[in-house]
């Protein structure tokens, strides 16, 4: 159904391997971090800030480190266990990971376990006797082993090196990824106040961050900011009007043959996509929590192993996802925040070869945005954030600036020099153009549907009667009797929807109620009644395609009737409900 999101993620599945445990020999004691992390890890050298960050936990203080995806966390606290007398534990919320981890670790001769629930009672029983007698170098656990007596007891008969957070975000309330768990970390330095802790994420909004530090009593941490630019990854965003088609048009002029990560915000647009992928000669598989548990952990595995494979996926794919050349990722649905957005576009290009971050967007995105945000569950202010994370990623969407530098001021980080070269925008600056008399037009519909007839209408309508169309809707409310029916005839069907997305995102517009309807915010009235002016982008003309093979055109346009933009479904779908009920739609 339209509502089957993925909303909190599935990485909890039980369908895991045994532990294996540890059984190479321990590393040597008494070895630097540079010895470590040339005999065990095989580099040469520490990456940006790890030598300071590893130094830091090793002389016993604590460490909040900020570092994008594929920045080399895990090294910061891997090192320091195997310097540090005693067993690095590790939090993390990523429990279908762990066998992996243990796996990786196990093959560098690092003796490493993990406590999880996928666990037989013989299996966990074995780690913790491991631990016990100092058997292991790192141990992995997940949050909610923490709550349970046993395993604080297990931890105080055995010796702590450190206690590693991954993923701390994951306190944060008001973020994308929160685990209800992860609150209970706090306990771990009112009861082991001389273990060094490191918390780590690669979120790094200073909201965040402040977060972290206040629900994990971090106060006294060193902290370590990361650059958060990635170079490589290039940013595009476009207008969303045939996605399907678009889709499989940028992989196969662009990625043909390349591994990559589609991200739909449904289940049922993930089979479907898929689908139509597979159908188009693109190898891809669905990954969304849906899934039985062995069909999905069987995608993510030949995702990792095969070359070139597509996984269509919601967000509950990816986090903690270590695959080095994952060429493209693509979203056919706008994420939830600029945080969301970043992390899923970070899983792309992590051996630091040219990637592509590629979206498609449009003003349905935001419409359905808005009602999942009026019908979440929670409160005002809960609801409220929604919005700034929804107002922040329609910004970096409708910007006319450099996408990257958009993307790093959010994030707290000067960019560096003007523009990036390698964003939509500094490769193909968008021409502006004074719009503020459409603006206006659009404007004053809005308000004297409101004024005059005590209607709110959505964009499709209010379009339709800028254009002066003539349907059923528009004579049944007898719209065409409205001095402001047909005003708008100067500018095309997909230049108004551009101009009311702007307008959108720009706040002078805001979606209310469960039908999506268009209202005037303060500053729509300041476009009206004070003379505030509004620039808009110029909605690009009907992109020019490459000629494309017949059998593809084929398919393209026999694209099923699912693919026909949300939009025009929701519209559909808000006429037949407004007839039934004898409401404006
Ligand atoms: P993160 O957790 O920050 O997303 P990882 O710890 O998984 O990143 O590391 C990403 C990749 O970078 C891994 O393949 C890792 O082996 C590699 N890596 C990390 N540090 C170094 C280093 N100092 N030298 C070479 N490769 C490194
Ligand atoms: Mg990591
Ligand atoms: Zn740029």
């Amino acid at each position: 159904s339209e509502h089957d999101f993925d909303d909190t993620g599935g990485f909890h599945f039980d369908d895991l391997a045994p532990a294996t445990p540890g059984r190479a020999a321990a590393p040597a004691r008494g070895e630097t971090a540079d010895e470590v992390l040339r005999r065990v890890f095989g580099y040469d050298s520490f990456r940006g800030d790890q030598a300071a960050i590893v130094e830091q936990v090793i002389g016993g203080g604590d460490a909040l480190v900020l570092m994008p995806t594929g920045g080399g966390k895990s090294l910061c606290y891997q090192v320091p266990s195997l310097v540090r007398p005693g067993v690095g534990v590790v939090v993390s919320p990523l429990i279908a990971l762990m066998q992996d981890q243990v796996d990786a670790l196990s093959a560098l001769g690092v003796r490493a376990g993990f406590l999880n629930s996928t666990q037989s009672p013989d299996q966990r029983r074995t780690v913790e006797a491991q631990f016990v007698t100092g058997e292991l170098d790192l141990l992995y656990l997940a949050p909610e082993r923490l709550r349970l007596e046993s395993t604080l007891r297990l931890l105080d008969r055995g010796t702590v090196a450190l206690f590693a957070i991954d993923e701390a975000h994951c306190v944060s309330q008001w973020g994308h990824d929160f685990r209800p768990d992860y609150l209970a970390l706090s306990l771990l330095h009112e009861r082991w106040p001389d273990v060094p802790r490191i918390a780590l994420t690669a979120t790094a909004t200073a909201k965040t961050a402040a977060e972290i530090v206040e629900r994990l009593d971090l106060g006294e941490a060193k902290q370590f900011v990361a650059s958060f630019d990635r170079p490589n990854i290039q940013y595009r965003i476009e207008g969303k009007n045939r996605p399907d088609r678009q889709l499989l048009e940028f992989i196969r002029t662009e990625h043909p043959g390349d591994a990559g990560i589609v991200y739909c915000l449904s289940r049922n647009s993930v089979e479907k996509t898929a689908a139509m992928l597979n159908e188009n000669g693109v190898r891809a598989v669905p990954y969304h929590a849906g899934l039985d548990n062995r069909v999905r952990a069987e995608n993510q595995a030949r995702f990792l192993r095969e070359d070139g494979l597509v996984v269509v996926a919601t967000i509950a794919f990816g986090m903690g996802i270590d695959k080095p050349d994952v060429r493209f990722v693509a979203h056919l649905d706008l994420p939830k925040s600029v945080e969301g957005y970043y992390q899923e576009t970070g899983r792309a290009g992590r051996d630091g070869l040219p990637s592509t971050a590629w979206m498609v967007y449009g003003l349905a995105d935001v419409v359905q945005q808005r009602k999942m945000i009026d019908s979440s569950e929670g409160d005002a202010a809960h609801r409220r954030q929604l919005q700034l994370h929804l107002d922040a990623m329609l910004a970096l969407c409708e910007t006319v600036n450099c996408r990257r530098a958009q993307l790093l001021n959010y994030f707290g980080q000067q960019p560096t020099g003007q523009g990036c070269g390698n964003c939509d925008v500094c490769l193909n600056p968008p021409e502006t153009w004074d719009g503020t008399v459409p603006a206006q037009k659009l404007l004053s519909t809005v308000l004297r549907l409101k004024r005059e007839r005590g209607q709110a209408f959505g964009a499709g309508h209010l379009v339709d009667i800028l254009l002066g169309k003539t349907n059923p809707k528009i004579t049944q409310h007898r719209h065409n009797e409205l001095t402001v029916f047909g005003i708008g005839t100067d500018l095309r069907d997909t230049e108004w929807r551009g101009v009311v997305r702007q307008l959108l995102a720009g706040g002078f517009l805001a979606v209310q109620g469960e039908y999506g309807v268009l209202a005037l915010t303060d500053a729509g009235n300041e476009v009206l009644f004070e003379g505030r002016k509004v620039a808009l982008r110029r909605e690009p003309e009907r992109p020019t395609r490459p000629a494309r093979a017949p059998k593809a055109a084929k398919a393209a346009a026999d694209l099923p009737a699912a693919d026909v933009p949300l939009f025009e479904r929701l519209r559909a779908w808000r006429a037949a409900t407004a007839k039934e009920q004898g409401v404006p739609a």
